[in-house]
């Protein structure tokens, strides 16, 4: 008896049938564009032994001016054909299904070649789209149904043609991108026309016995998007044209609603998805922060759609599906939504990875073997860095002791699941928790290692994390004044006027922890709906609020305050840092760069702008907090050197600048592997 009946249950398409309800989305990883095909192999294979139900590769571009960047990849040569091979041929051996996904982005396409239904720039690429003509359009009709028949040839078992989010199919929709007036633009029947001719070449080029996806925005979320009677118009024409599934769409990437982040409540959207359940008969897949078995499970139950789509879970975990059939869910590695090594990676042109897990698309160089010989190693510290290098050495064989000087592991992720809107990371604390156990790891918590308590050990890692940076302002020892860890950590009382100083990472999850106060929208999906100003789309064209968003008042006055003259949360994550700081516009919080800091007293602070020291004023404040960044703890690694010791350090131990999560768990994972 398994607690998932209905997402473990087949899916019956007809000519094929898929051993469970989960698929895993399209994701870009950056994977293909290496060309090495044995990685990118192990990646999907990896994923088809975990027994996911079918995947979706990242998005293949048709033809040249689709391709999302210059020099994207897609099936354009026999050659391509061939070495796609070498990737459907791994995952048929490891009893997977895989699809190709057809991406045209249209005028998100980073290139001067990019084309569109009407030459208007998106604002979130600089190029200005070419307006395609007859021909033009004709061009991309048939560059993707012989994609499609690329892809079968490759040994695919299907496609998805992406037909949301905002790229070139969606971008025929509406009007919002569509101001044409041939055949092609004008009433919806004409926008509609060239999704629905795509998808009948499509189904043409590969016969009726292939997957078809057709992924397709339900919300669109932005200005002159789509209604929902339109939604169901397409979809059902979607169906007359060959799909076999449909799969969700939320929001189109210049929206200003967060879809995925890791404040966005968990399966935020499938009440969007249900909507269409019952008025098509072929599948409907939905979709947007679903991390969880128990989650997917609901969701099905709920009847809001026939199967599950998630992405990021499976950079967090490959064998997501095979731990939840077999009873093992505590075990599957959380997907915290961050972003931080996926999609940031992704738009940095770096390989995508995950900060949970980093064998993630390194299968083939980060590999965890038995150890040749199993020693005794003792890890001082259980953050991130410790506890990733804990786990990895046990599961290597080693017998591996943790030292934590706290009464509890967890280091700064602790910390950072109190801040509203990072929920998330409670499951990650929880996950190391059950696996430290599961992996035989001996705890000493409560328990701060001495030089003494070390020796005998073949090796010691030393993980002792990071201790705040106190600057150097006159005034900061007063009564009104506290670090992130007095009220992150020990809860201490805050006043109802706040300056926080330093508007790092850390300075703005404080700034978001106060001005929320008790209000945890993450976890009322109603609230956070409204908040962002999310409408129902059968109320409102492309579910969008037209009063814009309403955010409840902030619990606090906050000032957030740094000394670079430039706008501060400027350099947090590529993907998740317009959140950020868009809550705390929000929520009224004032933030101010190119600030001197005087002095503090029962005031506030005194502040001062520039080289001159202009524009001299007081803040007014009840409580300052110092959010300066850190300093490496690195005590007992420095003694165990003077007496002889080659400890290993690593994490904020090691270096504490930039320090996050990502780079600690990838350093700890990485040493240990190679211990
Ligand atoms: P941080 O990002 O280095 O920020 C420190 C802040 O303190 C900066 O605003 C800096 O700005 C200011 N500062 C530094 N030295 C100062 C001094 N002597 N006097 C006054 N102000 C000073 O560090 P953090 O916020 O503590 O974050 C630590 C790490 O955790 C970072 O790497 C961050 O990426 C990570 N983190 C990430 C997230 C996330 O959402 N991804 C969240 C939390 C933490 P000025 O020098 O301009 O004043
Ligand atoms: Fe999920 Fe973060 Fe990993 Fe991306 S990096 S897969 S968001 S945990």
């Amino acid at each position: 008896m398994t607690d998932y009946p209905q997402l473990l249950a087949p899916l019956d398409l007809g000519f094929t049938t898929l051993k469970n309800r989960v698929l895993m989305g399209s994701m870009h990883t950056g994977l293909e564009e290496t060309r090495d095909w044995p990685r990118v192999a192990a990646f999907y294979a990896a994923r088809a032994r975990g027994d996911v139900g079918l995947m979706v590769t990242g998005g293949m571009a048709p033809n040249r001016e689709g391709g999302v960047f210059p020099g994207a990849a897609g099936l354009f040569s026999d050659q391509d054909i061939a070495n796609h091979r070498v990737v459907t041929d791994a995952v048929h051996a490891a009893g997977g299904k895989i699809a190709m996904q057809i991406l045209h982005a249209g005028r998100y396409a980073y290139s001067p070649e990019c084309v569109a239904p009407s030459a208007i720039k998106s604002p979130i690429s600089p190029f200005v789209p070419k307006e395609l003509d007859e021909a033009g359009i004709e061009k991309q009709i048939s560059d993707m149904a012989t994609a499609a028949e690329r892809a079968r040839a490759a040994g695919y078992d299907g496609v998805e043609v992406m037909g949301s989010e905002g790229y070139f199919l969606n971008q025929f929709l509406v009007t919002h991108t569509n101001k044409r007036t041939d055949r092609w633009g004008g009433s919806y029947e004409n926008r509609m026309r060239l999704p629905l001719e795509v998808l009948k070449r499509v189904r043409g080029a590969v016969g009726e016995d292939f997957i078809v996806i057709y992924r397709l925005s339900m919300i669109d979320l932005v200005p002159d998007g789509s209604t929902f009677d339109e939604v169901v118009t397409l979809a059902r024409a979607v169906e007359r044209a060959g799909a076999s599934i449909i799969n969700t769409g939320i929001g189109w990437h210049e929206a200003r609603i967060p879809t995925i982040a890791t404040s966005v409540p968990r399966a935020a959207f499938t009440w969007v998805t249900k909507k269409l359940m019952g008025k098509v008969s072929i599948p409907v897949i939905t979709s947007n922060r679903i991390n969880h078995p128990a989650v997917a499970e609901a969701v099905l139950k709920s009847g809001a759609a026939d199967m599950v789509s998630m992405a990021r879970p499976f950079l967090a975990d490959a064998d997501f599906v095979a731990k939840a059939a077999s009873g093992r869910a505590a075990e599957i590695a959380p997907c915290i939504a961050c972003n931080q090594a996926c999609l940031d990676h992704t738009f940095s042109g770096k390989i995508s990875t995950c900060l949970v897990n980093p064998r993630a698309a390194y299968e083939t160089e980060l590999l965890i073997t038995p150890a040749p010989k199993a020693k005794n190693i003792a890890v001082v510290g259980a953050g991130p860095a410790g506890l990733s290098a804990a786990l990895t050495a046990a599961a290597r064989g080693h017998h591996v002791t943790l030292f934590e000087a706290d009464s509890r592991i967890g280091g700064q992720l602790n910390m950072a699941k109190e801040v509203p809107g990072k929920e998330e990371f409670r499951g990650l604390v929880e996950w190391f928790e059950t696996m430290l156990e599961r992996t035989g790891v001996e705890q000493k918590l409560g328990h701060r290692a001495s030089a003494d308590d070390l020796s005998g050990f073949d090796d010691i890692i030393i993980a002792t994390g990071v201790v705040p940076r106190m600057p150097d302002i006159p005034g900061q020892g007063g009564a009104n004044v506290l670090t992130y860890i007095d009220v992150l950590r020990d809860r201490a009382p805050v006043g109802a006027r706040v300056v926080i100083i330093g508007a790092g990472g850390i300075g703005f999850d404080v700034a978001e922890y106060l001005v929320e106060g008790d209000s945890h929208p993450t976890e009322d999906l109603q609230l956070w709906l409204h908040e962002w100003g999310v409408a129902d789309p059968e109320l409102q064209r492309g579910g969008l609020n037209p009063q814009g968003p309403h955010p409840t008042p902030p619990a606090r006055k906050v000032t957030l305050l740094q000394r670079k003259a430039e706008k501060p949360g400027r350099r947090l994550g590529k993907t998740t840092g317009w959140i950020h700081r868009a809550t705390l516009k929000m929520k009224g919080v004032d933030m101010r760069g190119g600030v001197n800091y005087e002095r503090i007293d029962e005031q506030g602070v005194h502040v001062s702008f520039g080289e001159n020291h202009a524009e001299a004023q007081l803040i007014e404040a009840d409580t300052v907090v110092l959010c300066t960044g850190q300093l490496s703890q690195r005590a007992l690694a420095d003694s165990l050197q003077a007496i002889g010791y080659k400890p290993h350090v690593i994490g904020g131990a090691e270096i504490a600048a930039e320090l996050d999560a990502k780079r600690a768990i990838d350093q700890g994972t990485r040493l240990a592997a190679g211990l």
